[in-house]
């Protein structure tokens, strides 16, 4: 069986295609390097000696996009493909509208041409709203508050809307809490072009020298350490949520969506001290002021994928940190030779 991942290349994407390999599924990956290279699915292969047709696309384009399922027998896609920065899409929002719009737009007008019916797509914990009391269910309320946020939202309403306009299709929206990590050979892993926005790798290029000091977003919040609280994801157990999603696609009809969180949040400061703890060293960091937009907790009610994904995170805030870690020492400059 065949999976079409879009995104291929970037952090989840190439991760996901090896945990797709190594369950016996041939990939075939799509991405137009906006924010990768393709030497991180070049790792795949060597890692799983199994190989990755990669083409250069950008998924809005429908002619190329077209050849590719033309060329391959293709049974199901994991959209992946996407803008992702929030801080970005607030000063350019025409670019995240159109980008991840349009391709998922395109793909699902070639998907049917094509008469492939079944679609994994990645969205966010970042469509709930703020108002929900925690853990969050996939039946909390939505609500968006940047433009990043309200391309997933609205790329769920189309697929949705695509579905049940098409009785014989398939969705699976991915609601994804925060993916952090690497894979433990230390071959593969999260590697953000500039200044990281996201807490782990900022921690992970702090501790080798490439940043000063982490400075932590605000001590003052309602929360056990006054930290803001995260339900962090190894990258690992998120891609094999992508299979198993795969596989519940193979067997429903309509679309279904879920959380992949592990259930448990951590504070900023916990993170710290895991990451010290575990990798024996010390992380310069101070507390500084509040980043805008910030909410205080966010972490999943993970039943519902347990229950009908079967699936479930099985690693810890260690192997997160170790792996991660790992990662930034084998790759100080991240894919970049
Ligand atoms: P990433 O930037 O590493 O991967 C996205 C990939 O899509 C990149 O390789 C990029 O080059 C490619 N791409 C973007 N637009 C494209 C286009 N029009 N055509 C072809 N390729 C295109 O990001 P990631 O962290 O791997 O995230 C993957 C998906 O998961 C994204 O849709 C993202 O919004 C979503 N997501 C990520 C997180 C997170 O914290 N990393 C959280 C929730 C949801
Ligand atoms: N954070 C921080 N310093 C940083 C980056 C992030 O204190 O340099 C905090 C941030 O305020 C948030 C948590 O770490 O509470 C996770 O941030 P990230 O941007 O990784 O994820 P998100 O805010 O999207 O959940």
């Amino acid at each position: 069986m065949t999976i079409l991942v879009t995104g291929g290349a970037g952090y989840i994407g190439s991760h996901t295609c090896l945990a797709l390999l190594e369950q016996g599924y041939d990939v075939v990956a799509v991405d137009n390097f906006c924010n990768s290279s393709p030497e991180s699915l070049r790792r795949v292969e060597e890692l799983t000696g199994k190989k990755v047709p990669l083409y250069e696309l950008d998924v809005r384009d429908e002619a190329a996009l077209k050849a590719v399922f033309a060329r391959h027998d293709i049974s199901c896609v994991i959209h992946f493909a996407g803008l992702k920065a929030v801080g970005e899409s607030v000063q350019l929002p025409l670019n995240y509208y159109e980008n991840n719009l349009l391709s998922t737009m395109t793909l699902l007008r070639v998907m049917d041409g094509a008469g492939v019916k079944n679609i994994i797509f990645s969205s966010s914990a970042t469509v709930y709203s703020t108002e929900n009391t925690m853990p969050l269910t996939e039946t909390g309320r939505l609500g968006c508050s940047n433009p990043y946020g309200w391309t997933k939202f609205m790329c769920e309403e189309i697929i949705t809307d695509w579905v049940k306009a098409k009785a014989d299709w398939s969705a699976v929206l991915l609601r994804y809490f925060n993916p952090v990590g690497a894979h433990p050979s230390g071959r593969m892993g999260e590697a953000p072009n500039g200044i990281p926005n996201n807490l782990m790798p900022f921690i992970t290029q702090t501790a080798c020298g490439v940043r000063k000091e982490l400075v932590i977003f605000g001590d003052d919040y309602p929360t056990p350490d006054g930290t803001c609280v995260r339900d962090y994801i190894h990258v690992m157990d998120l891609a094999e949520g992508h299979v198993a999603a795969i596989e519940y696609a193979a067997k429903h009809k309509g679309t279904e969506v879920f959380n992949l969180g592990t259930g448990t949040g951590y504070s900023v400061l916990d993170m710290v001290k895991a990451f010290e703890e575990v990798n024996h060293l010390s992380l310069p960091h101070r507390i500084g002021p509040r980043r805008a937009g910030d909410i205080a907790q966010c972490y999943a009610n993970p039943s519902k994928s347990r229950e009908l994904l079967h699936w479930t995170a099985k690693r810890t805030l260690k192997d997160m940190c170790a792996d991660a870690w790992h990662w930034q020492q084998q790759n100080p400059r991240g894919y970049d030779a």
